[in-house]
């Protein structure tokens, strides 16, 4: 089975019973402090959520004593993924064995994939389908940006899975994430894989419908509300207003290789007729910033960020080009935080009349009353 074989190696020696093992040191809440700073979509409900995903934990491994002497060279992440793999296997049979009943009856063939976006976070902007698929799903594998309002309408039956890769607990790897999916959709489960946003705008979603395809596996996208649109619609603000931008332009401010080297679109980007909406961008902006500006964008481009935005948490800033990065640094902005500078800002009813004088705002869910 492919998930079994391209899982790590240091797998094997848990399972062994002379090699001793141990509760990793934060092994019940490991998110209960790396991932609510890391996450701020997963702190709402972090111990509802754990007790519906502990499903995976169900193992003796968890009882055991931990020994200092003991502890083995192991990352918490091999500790996790080993726990969580005999409910995976027995979740994996248990749909086998329905599978082969339903095959006697004459009805088998691959599982069903959706990959399913799931909006910016406010569970109101989730599509009729997505709320369909995700209430009839065998098993829920989900990350970081898909918020607990969303997770709270997946159907009870449910298993879910946390494969976020930052949140600082049981994360995967994208190729393990391929072979969860695989090996899920095998055995004819419904599997959903729930992606914040657009699950095709800077999601993976592409890699993990190509992976399957090769597989011989039909991946079904519904479509999500990308954050550039459910954050736009909050702040006001037409993305493409005739007469103001005759285009958007959605950019990353992350590089593959962790670099700065995404910036070179700068030059490209820098039109004062086009809004330009900065994902992921929070780290480069400083220097995206000097370089719009060095290309030509006027330093007094009206611009915007929004923090976690279209939740009760959301918070937004908004300052000319030239002082927004500063804002962004003094009033601590953490990821998500998405980016907007064109002309099309300043026609946002909550851009400061005066902003030149003030040059910058800080707008809370509870100021707006939103
Ligand atoms: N597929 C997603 C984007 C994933 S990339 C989509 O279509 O929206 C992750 C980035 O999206 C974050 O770093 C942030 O820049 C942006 N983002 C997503 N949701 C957001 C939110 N609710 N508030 C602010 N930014 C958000």
């Amino acid at each position: 089975m492919a998930l079994l074989t391209k899982l790590p190696s240091s797998i094997s020696q848990f399972q062994n019973p002379q090699i001793p093992t141990f509760k990793p040191p934060s092994n019940s809440l490991h998110f209960t402090k790396a991932s609510c700073s890391a996450s701020p979509f997963t702190e709402k409900h972090s111990i509802e959520r754990y007790q519906r995903d502990k499903w995976v934990f169900k193992n003796q491994l968890l009882d055991q004593t931990p020994s200092e002497e003991n502890l083995p060279n192991f990352t918490t992440r091999d500790y996790e993924i080993a726990v969580q793999l005999p409910e995976l296997k027995n979740l994996l049979q248990v749909l086998r064995e329905k599978r082969e009943e339903e095959g006697e009856r004459g009805k088998v063939g691959p599982g069903n994939v959706f990959l399913v976006g799931t909006g910016p976070g406010d569970p109101e902007l989730l599509t009729l389908k997505a709320l369909k698929v995700i209430q009839n799903a065998d098993l829920v594998l989900y990350d970081r940006l898909v918020s607990n309002d969303v997770m709270d309408l997946v159907g009870p039956q449910a298993k879910l899975l946390y494969v976020g890769k930052t949140a600082g607990y049981h994360s995967r790897t994208q190729e393990e994430i391929h072979e969860l999916l695989l090996s899920f959709a095998e055995v004819g489960a419904n599997v959903v894989r729930l992606k914040g946003g657009d699950p095709l705008v800077f999601g993976r979603g592409g890699e993990e419908m190509d992976f399957l395809q090769q597989k011989g596996i039909q991946v079904k996208v519904i479509p999500g509300i990308t954050a550039a649109s459910g954050i736009a619609a909050e702040l006001g603000v037409p993305l493409t207003h005739r007469g103001v931008a005759n285009s958007v332009r959605f950019l990353t401010g992350h590089s593959r290789k962790g670099g700065a080297d995404p910036l070179f679109v700068a030059e490209n980007a820098a039109d004062p007729d086009s809004t330009l909406v900065v994902y992921m961008g929070l780290s480069t902006f400083p220097s995206l910033v000097l370089k719009l500006i060095h290309h030509g964008l006027p330093p007094d481009t009206p611009a915007a960020a929004v923090e976690r935005g279209t939740t009760p948490q959301q918070r937004i800033v908004l300052a000319e080009l030239k002082d927004l990065a500063d804002k962004i640094a003094s009033e601590q902005f953490i990821s998500p935080t998405l980016i907007f500078i064109g002309k099309v800002v300043a026609l946002s009813p909550l851009w400061p009349q005066s902003c030149s004088k003030e040059t910058s705002q800080l707008i809370q869910m509870a100021d707006t009353g939103l």
